[in-house]
């Protein structure tokens, strides 16, 4: 990787963002984002932050459009016991 720091990070802030929500957005590999997934499970996606904080700045983020994560926690726990 060449670039550790994305110096347009501030014309993505002021600037007009897709509709909806990013997340689902990349997990639906809409041509609206960038898509840098490194990673994909049932559950999570793995992606590399356009904009990093830091080197290696890595997004970790569920295949279900949540609000938080303890709502995501309580459902999955949920359906777990559903199925012992
Ligand atoms: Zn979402």
């Amino acid at each position: 990787m060449e670039y550790f720091f994305n110096f347009e990070k501030l014309a993505y802030v002021t600037g007009k963002k897709p509709d909806g929500c990013i997340l689902c957005l990349i997990r639906d590999n809409s041509p609206e984002v960038v898509n840098l997934t490194v990673h994909e499970s049932e559950l999570f996606i793995v992606s590399i932050n356009l904009y990093p904080f830091n080197p290696g700045h890595l997004m970790i983020f569920p295949q279900r459009h949540t609000y938080t994560c303890i709502l995501f926690l309580d459902i999955h726990v949920n359906l777990e016991s559903q199925t012992y």
